[in-house]
Formats: structure tokens, sequence, C-alpha cells
């Protein structure tokens, strides 16, 4: 089969909830992969910062092919041998006395969205407890996070909508201070907004959010999901500013491009509000997670990356900011949202033409599109791709 049939059969066969890029990837190492025809490709979106630490990372691959022969799933029926060192490991790194284990990403926000209601209900007595979240979010698929989408194709077509969430300006601090009432259990805020373009709040504004949740004797909810885990050059972007929020969610590079493996962490008062049979996952915090996540940890405490992703970033951004035909680029570390002047070319027509040169990235909302290759990626790929960005641009 070539590129051709393996399109045409998945096509026809499952449904079209993605427009993906017409290459067919058989194999992958580092930040390169090689499509079924044997064309390699830099690869710049990293399984939507998945893949942090590279295809195949070596360290992570050999604890995950360890796990495999031994011992892959308990359900959380039983204690296994894997876990106790996960939760101490992730709860050390995330500076926080707890954590629960759940998949996907999506999952992992659920979890924050019900401890933070429980919490109001036992801690604060409150019946109806709501959530601020902002403008341009993105936390998920589930019926109740696109019920406080305000992306059309998100949430459109969804109803009815799950309610209790009331939604704010991103960047505005006055916007929270005025939302928040009686009611109020929780700010759930990306530290930068990923999907929406890879949009940074502005300076000042993460602290004053700490601020307002500390005064309300609220909840300060992190989604760290795309931003944590080294992408922006710190641990957490919330880093960045010396903030710590309440709670960390986390889910994608945790389960190192491997499985999936996400996570809450947060203090016991907060969550030691879950007690048995009222909240899990068949699959959360199995064998295979914790040994692959396990790896991932140890990675993170040595900085190596983080590291990487603020020399890198330093260069990619200053590089991006010089190219003609670019006319904002926004970001952190080796993350980097991109607008293309509308009038050359959408961000899609980039994106199909960095493919023909042997670049992946993916465009986002009309003629924005990011780079957020691996973090292991070297500082001349990372050179040539910007190179095939300039030439890409200069055709149009
Ligand atoms: N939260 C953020 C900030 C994300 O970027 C994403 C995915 O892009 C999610 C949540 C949802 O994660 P998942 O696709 O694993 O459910």
């Amino acid at each position: 089969m070539n590129t051709r049939d393996f399109i045409e059969l998945a096509e026809s066969r499952s449904a079209h909830n993605y427009h993906p890029l017409p290459v067919v990837i058989a194999s992958a190492e580092g930040a390169w992969v090689v499509d079924v025809e044997g064309k390699r490709y830099l690869d710049c979106l990293a399984g939507y910062s998945s893949l942090n630490f590279g295809h195949g990372n070596p360290e992570i691959l050999a604890a995950a092919r360890a796990q495999l022969d031994r011992l892959t799933l308990t359900s959380r029926a039983f204690y296994h041998d894997q876990f106790a060192a996960f939760a101490d490991g992730l709860t050390d790194l995330c500076g926080k006395d707890m954590i629960l284990p759940m998949n996907t990403g999506a999952e992992a926000v659920e979890t924050a969205i019900k401890v933070a209601r429980k919490w109001g209900h036992e801690v604060k007595g409150i019946r109806e407890p709501n959530i601020i979240v902002m403008e341009d979010n993105f936390h998920g698929r589930t019926t109740t996070i696109v019920s406080f989408s305000t992306d059309p194709d998100a949430r459109d077509g969804y109803g009815p909508y799950t309610p209790g969430f009331t939604i704010v300006k991103y960047g505005s601090a006055e916007a929270i201070r005025e939302a928040i009432d009686e009611n109020t259990v929780a700010v759930l805020i990306e530290p930068v907004q990923g999907e929406a373009g890879v949009l940074l709040p502005p300076d000042g504004y993460l602290p004053q959010v700490r601020e307002i949740c500390t005064s309300a004797g609220i909840l300060m909810i992190a989604d760290e999901i795309q931003s944590g885990l080294g992408r922006t050059g710190m641990t957490f972007a919330c880093d960045h500013e010396g903030v710590i929020p309440d709670m960390y969610v986390l889910g994608k590079a945790l389960g190192g491009g491997i499985v999936p493996v996400s996570a809450v962490a947060a203090n016991a008062d907060v969550l030691g509000v879950i007690k048995p049979g009222q909240h899990g996952s068949t699959f959360g915090g199995n064998p295979l997670a914790c040994a692959v996540g396990n790896a991932v940890i140890a990675i993170l405490k040595r900085g190596e990356f983080q590291a990487r992703a603020r020399e890198l970033g330093a260069t990619l951004h200053d590089r991006l900011r010089a190219l003609p035909g670019v006319v904002a680029v926004r970001g952190r570390g080796l993350w980097a949202g991109i607008d293309i002047d509308p009038s050359l070319a959408s961000g899609r027509q980039v994106c199909e033409s960095l493919m023909t040169k042997g670049v992946l990235a993916k465009d986002t909302h009309g003629s924005t599109i990011r780079l957020a290759p691996p973090l292991v990626i070297t500082a001349e790929d990372l050179s040539w791709a910007i190179d095939q960005l300039a030439a890409v641009l200069g055709e149009f």
C-alpha cells in the first residue's frame, strides 16, 4: 500500500473529526519521523507536546519494555509495585501532597472539576459550585468541558450543556475579580493557551490570579497539560512567574509519547475530599503508565530538557521574528505560535508547503501555525526547519 491507499482506506473507514496532513508515518526516532514511502520529516508538532523527550526516547522506552515483560495492568483494586514510586515522584516534582492519576488530558481536567466541586460542597458548604474559566480555552472534548468552550467548532451541536461555569476574558485580572461570587470555588486556567495559538497572558497576570484566588479562598487550577513538563523552559509554565497553583493538571508528555498518562496534583486538604468509590478509572495509574511516568519524572528532575528548551527557544523566537511574512510570534521555550500575513497564505497552506520540504507542523485558527518540536531536537535541525519556513514564505 502507498500513501494514497492508506489515506483512502482511513478516510472511508473513520469519522472525519481530524483533517490530517497527507503523510502516513511508519517509524520515528528523536525529532525525525519516516513515512511509508521512506521520506524523512522533522516533527515540529511532537504530538501536541506529548513527545517532549523525543520519539523512542531510549530511557523511557527501556522502562516501558522492562515493564511490558513483568506486569501491565492490575486495576486499582490492588496495589502494584510501580504505583508508590509514581505517586511519590510526581508529588515531589509538583511540590504537592497527593496525586490522582488518570489517562487522557480531558479526564484529568474532569477530575480537577469534580475535585473542585466536591471541595466546594464539603469544605466551603457551597450548594451550587461555580468555576471561572477563560475565553478561548482548550481543556479537552468531553461534554462538560465543551460546555464552557468559546470555540463554536468544539461546542456547537453538543448541548444540553453542563452548567456551573463563568467565562471571562483571558489576561484580565479585573474580569476574574468581578466574576467571583458566593458560589465560586475555583479558577481554571491555562498558563499559556496552546490551542488558541500559543497565547501568553500579560506579565504579572498569573501572580494576580494567584493573589485573587488566595484572598477569595478559592482554588487556582492550572491546566499544564500542554504547557507543563519542560516545553516552556521550566518544569511548569507557572514557574516563569513564581506562581504555585492549588492544583496542577498534567497529561501529554507525562506518558513519554508511549501511553496516555494524566494526573492532577494538589494538597491533602483538596484532594483528600475524594474517598474510596467516589472517582476512578480502570486504566488510571496502571503499572505500564506508572513505569513510563517514573522514567519521565526522572528525566524532568535532572532539568536537562528544561534547559534545552530555554536555550534553543531563545534562538527560535529571535529567528522567527525576523522572517518576512510573519506578523507576530508568541510563545516561550521551544513553543511558538506564528501568525502569517493572511494575505500571503493560510496556516494550512503553509503547513502543506512545509511538508513538501520535510517539516511537519500544524496550523491553528486561520493563518496561525505553531512549532513545538521534541525538546531533543538539535540546534542544526531547528535552524534547518526555520530555513524551510523562510523558503516557504518566500514562495507565496
Ligand atoms: N488541556 C490542554 C491545555 C490541552 O492542550 C489538551 C489537548 O490538547 C487537553 C487539555 C486535552 O487533552 P487530551 O486530548 O489528552 O484529552
